[in-house]
């Protein structure tokens, strides 16, 4: 005699699970973009080359355009997901300093060497810092991803 099969619990709805797709990857990153006030900008994840290797993603963006692609690194699916939140939400604040980071490359070229790559270093750090303290702040606000939860 076989044991009967629980009854299923009526009371609580389905869990939502949602699958790691590109879809639903697309779908998540214009859901932090909005959040992040990026609406104005044409923000992508191009599927055709990963991150640079040994980063879990990257973001690119067009000179005077509000344009970027975002490349996931090899490994970002298998992250934990607030580590994929704060990943996507670090590299879409990059945006936000898009002219201070064009303002950066173009040190050495305006200033010479070595003041240019001196303020250039600076800023990048600097960039990166704020970023990082700025993503630390937001991203436990945000939604995390929909796939591999409830
Ligand atoms: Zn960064």
């Amino acid at each position: 005699m076989s044991a009967a099969a629980p009854l299923a619990d009526t009371t609580k709805p389905e869990p939502s699970f949602v699958p790691f797709t590109r879809a639903a990857c697309e779908a998540y990153l214009a859901e932090l973009q909005r959040a992040l006030r990026l609406r104005d900008w044409t923000i992508e994840i191009d599927w055709g080359r990963p991150a640079d290797s040994g980063y879990l993603a990257s973001v690119g963006m067009i000179p005077d355009r509000r344009v970027a692609k975002v490349w996931l690194g090899e490994g970002f699916e298998a992250k934990p997901r607030e580590e994929q939140r704060g990943t996507l939400v670090h590299e879409l604040l990059h945006c936000h300093l898009r002219d201070v980071e064009a303002a950066a490359e173009h040190a050495r070229t305006v200033l010479g060497a070595p003041a240019g790559d001196l303020l250039s270093r600076v800023m990048r750090n600097q960039i990166e810092l704020a970023t990082d303290a700025i993503e630390a702040a937001v991203s436990p606000h945000l939604p995390l991803p929909p796939w591999g939860g409830a």
